[in-house]
């Protein structure tokens, strides 16, 4: 689930309607969070985006052209600015490359605003 300025982005979900209720669910967690601030301590560790080089090592590096995009380090850099999406590539869905997307899905987060316009 990703954080967008006008919208928030649901992927890994079998349809519509898990999206909506991941969404829902996020909702009231937004909720419950606002009504219990005063409680909360806030951090100010920096969160770093990732960085293209180290998101295109994950990728599978074929350039095959299936995401849109000419090159998988173009598919990286994009997914560093939250333009792009992983489930974008579908070679990542091969079972060979179950760790890389596990890593990059921890990597990308989804947390950072997208910069840029987003590509549908
Ligand atoms: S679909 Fe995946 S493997 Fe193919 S070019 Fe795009 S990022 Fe690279």
């Amino acid at each position: 689930m990703a954080f967008h300025p006008y919208q928030i982005a649901v992927s890994n979900v079998v349809d519509r309607e898990a999206a909506i209720h991941e969404l829902k669910g996020v909702i009231k967690l937004v909720n419950r969070t606002w009504e219990r601030r005063a409680e909360i301590e806030p951090s100010h560790d920096e969160r770093r985006r990732p960085q293209p080089m180290d998101v295109y090592k994950l990728l599978p590096q074929t350039n095959c052209k299936a995401c849109g995009q000419p090159t998988c380090f173009v598919f990286a850099a994009k997914l560093t600015l939250g333009q792009v999406e992983l489930p974008a590539c579908p070679v990542l869905r091969e079972p060979q490359y179950a760790e890389r997307l596990a890593q990059l899905e921890d990597m990308l987060g989804g947390d950072l605003p997208a910069v840029g316009p987003r590509e549908e």
